[in-house]
């Protein structure tokens, strides 16, 4: 046997930014790794996917930890190949395998989280099999999942419910209209979007507040109603097609407060206009905010 049949789910460890997730919150994320887009030349898993997200994309094969160590990408293209041949083999191995971290850590005390989409776009949260899994892990242990999604239907569906137990993030390509984003902001989501320099403290873009992405890896955790800056990390540095934002960060008026933190004083004021209208509105709370233009526009995507 293989030895990714052995083990499906990446333990913190093998991740450098989860390993850096625990070390800061004290909760194990484990993640699935496949192999992005259409790289395995058996199923394309990113169906959302943008020209430039594919090019610069961290789980490919010329990018991230598969360059320097080739048997990682090709125990993800195996898993892949698994995973589109014997469906209900990976999903049941799948399903133990989120059982056992769940118990081990919760012998331990330690909080832990799952990752099932981390080079994929796959609608887990849909799945007969790993979707009541996901669930009863959060009640029993509060092992929470999450994801990042470039699909508008996925986003849509999971924008309507909202369950305790799921958490994701629409992550934003080169193609994806910004009244989309606006209006998912609006509504209590978040957006990941990749830019070129590091957001300061207190930034905003195109007029929403923005959060640090790269601090913790805990999605779930993030402050409705934001913009989740990502560091534009290995060759999409280089990008220039509009997947990797440049954003003249600190052009705004600034002031220093007494902690000694640039701010912008434009980002602050839209933030406290951006929570006075959330707290007036109930957003977060409330399913009957989607707007109907909204609605229309995730529709026709
Ligand atoms: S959608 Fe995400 S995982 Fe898929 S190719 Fe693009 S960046 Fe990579």
């Amino acid at each position: 046997m293989d030895s990714f049949k052995r083990r499906l789910l990446t333990e913190p460890k093998g991740n450098q930014k989860l390993e850096k997730t625990q070390k800061l919150t004290g909760v194990a994320v484990y993640s699935l790794s496949l192999a992005p887009a259409s790289s395995s030349g058996v199923a394309n898993l990113c169906k959302w996917a943008s020209e430039a997200c594919i090019a610069h994309c961290v789980g490919a094969e010329h990018n991230g930890l598969s360059q320097p160590f080739a048997s990682i990408f090709r125990a993800r293209i195996a898993k892949t190949e698994w995973l589109v041949n014997q469906p209900t083999e990976f999903r049941s191995r799948l399903v133990r395998e989120l059982e056992l971290a769940s118990r081990r850590h919760a012998r331990l005390g330690e909080k832990v989280a799952f990752r099932l989409n981390c080079f994929s776009d796959l609608p887990w949260i849909q799945d007969p099999l790993v979707r009541p899994t996901l669930e009863t892990l959060y009640h029993q242990y509060g092992a929470v999942s999450y994801d990042y999604t470039a699909a508008p239907s996925r986003y849509r569906g999971w924008l309507a419910e909202r369950p305790a137990w799921y958490h994701m993030t629409l992550s934003r390509k080169e193609h994806t209209p910004i009244k989309l984003v606006r209006d998912i902001v609006n509504l209590g989501g978040n957006v990941a979007v990749v830019f070129r320099s590091p957001a300061p403290r207190g930034a905003v873009w195109q007029g929403m507040p923005v959060i640090d992405g790269d601090a913790s890896d805990l999605r779930y955790t993030d402050r409705p109603g934001t913009i989740v800056a990502l560091k534009a990390k290995g060759s999409a540095r280089q990008s220039d097609g509009g997947f990797v934002v440049d954003h003249p960060w600190g052009t705004s008026p600034a002031l220093r407060d007494r902690s000694g933190t640039v701010r912008a004083i434009q980002a602050r004021r839209e933030r406290e206009a951006y929570d006075r209208r959330c707290a007036a509105r109930s957003v977060w709370e409330s399913r009957s905010e989607m707007l109907p233009s909204t609605m229309a526009l995730l529709r026709s995507m």
